[in-house]
């Protein structure tokens, strides 16, 4: 064992929701409004002069910008920093060959105020954790005559303790969707496992396998999504069957649908977790997903509606990257995110590149060198050659359609775990 700072993110409750409810609207919505002023003027730079912003150009450019003053400096930075990487991320899928990708959308206006994350960092806010309250700041438009901060009383569950963490980085204002919850961003020092080796996996996430897993050894696994398609259409059927969308049956087959859906994310990072100790990988390398981020409109997320109405948004991958990242760690394994380019259109046996990608059924298909691959163990295959470049030795093990025959792990419902997919034959 050894003792190591590493990152975690509490979520808390807020007491006082009644008192505070209206304050967080106003910072939410202004949030929403300076996001669409930056992605209005994003707009127009890119039909001048064909050109994307950073977020810093951004920033420097909105900074006297009305909209600016209404949250605190550093929250209005954190926003325009997330249009820029949502802009940079479409852009980098689009480069990819991606045509499905949509830039990131405007936040609307629908039957009510888009109530978006509005991030407070070292100055913006001030944690008090004797009396479990932390005060928001918010910008100087919002600020009235005596209140010119947020006052939240929150709660964590009982086994965390703010007042022991190393150091607390930022708290983050989300709304639910029924209310505003703190997201609290710490340092904390825990007690880890030895690394238990030296190998690598590289990790490609989507939408038909939730994960692919290529191995440095050569060998692979997929975990498809079966269960959530099925659960999904389940949840859907007994909803359309509700009255009433807001009654309190809806809202029970609502909740059971998510407790179902964290229940099956946990058992797939725990499962995850655990093959890489067995073999032996001391590094996990997961595809940096920011470029496939919501554009946010209605909260749908349109660019997934092609995948058999799934309704699985991209926080649902981020969600996924954390709680793979937390469990790694606490063994030893450390989990890189590297970015997605070129990582399917790439033939991870030869190294070329294609300016479109040449997927059959599943299947990457290569013309130089004849490989034939299962396109996300192929993905998955280049996300890990990106930390751990290629042993020649592998080729051959390769080239004769290995990764094509990917090991499926199944969730089973019965007991509540991943088994491997009797060998199907077809
Ligand atoms: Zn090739």
């Amino acid at each position: 064992m050894a003792k190591q700072v590493v990152a975690r993110t509490y979520t808390a409750s807020i007491k006082n929701q009644q008192q505070v409810q209206d304050d967080l609207d106003a910072l939410g919505f202004a949030a929403s409004k300076l996001w669409n002023v930056g992605r209005w003027t994003i707009n127009r730079v890119w039909d001048e002069i064909d050109y994307i912003p950073e977020h810093d150009e951004l920033t420097a450019y909105l900074k006297s910008h009305e909209r600016y003053d209404d949250l605190h400096s550093q929250s209005s930075q954190r926003v325009l920093q997330e249009l820029a990487e949502a802009f940079n991320g479409w852009y980098g899928k689009r480069r990819n060959g991606d045509q499905r990708a949509n830039p990131p959308g405007y936040r609307k206006h629908v039957d009510d105020h888009p109530r978006s994350t509005v991030t407070f960092k070292n100055k913006g806010f001030k944690l008090d954790t004797e009396y479990n309250r932390v005060r928001l700041s918010k910008g100087s438009n919002l600020k009235e005559y005596w209140s010119d901060f947020v006052l939240c009383e929150y709660q964590t569950r009982p086994d965390v303790d703010l007042s022991t963490v190393e150091s607390v980085q930022q708290v983050r204002a989300v709304w639910t969707g029924e209310e505003w919850e703190l997201h609290i961003v710490c340092k904390v020092e825990v007690e880890v496992s030895e690394v238990p080796g030296e190998k690598t996996v590289g990790v490609d996430l989507g939408i038909n396998n939730f994960a692919a897993l290529a191995y440095e050894d050569g060998h692979s696994e997929l975990y498809p999504l079966n269960c959530l398609k099925q659960d999904d259409y389940y949840f859907s059927k007994r909803l359309a069957r509700c009255d009433d969308s807001d009654s309190e049956q809806a809202n029970r087959l609502n909740q059971k649908k998510s407790a179902r859906r964290t229940h099956y994310f946990h058992t797939l990072s725990k499962h995850i977790v655990q093959r890489c100790v067995d073999e032996g990988v001391g590094t996990i390398v997961v595809g940096d997903l920011s470029g496939i981020r919501d554009d946010e409109e209605n909260g749908k997320a349109k660019n997934w509606g092609k995948h058999g109405n799934l309704d699985l948004h991209s926080w649902a991958f981020d969600r996924f990257t954390d709680l793979l990242t937390y469990k790694a760690e606490m063994e030893g394994i450390s989990v890189e995110e590297v970015s997605e380019r070129d990582t399917s259109k790439t033939c991870s046996c030869c190294g070329r590149k294609r300016d479109a990608n040449r997927v059959e059924r599943g299947l990457y298909v290569c013309d130089d060198c004849e490989t034939v691959a299962n396109a996300d163990v192929n993905g998955a295959e280049n996300i890990r050659q990106k930390v751990s470049p290629n042993s020649p030795s592998l080729s051959a093990n390769r080239s004769n359609g290995w990764l094509a025959q990917p090991s499926t792990f199944l969730f089973d419902k019965e007991t509540g775990a991943f088994a491997p997919q009797k060998q199907v034959t077809s």
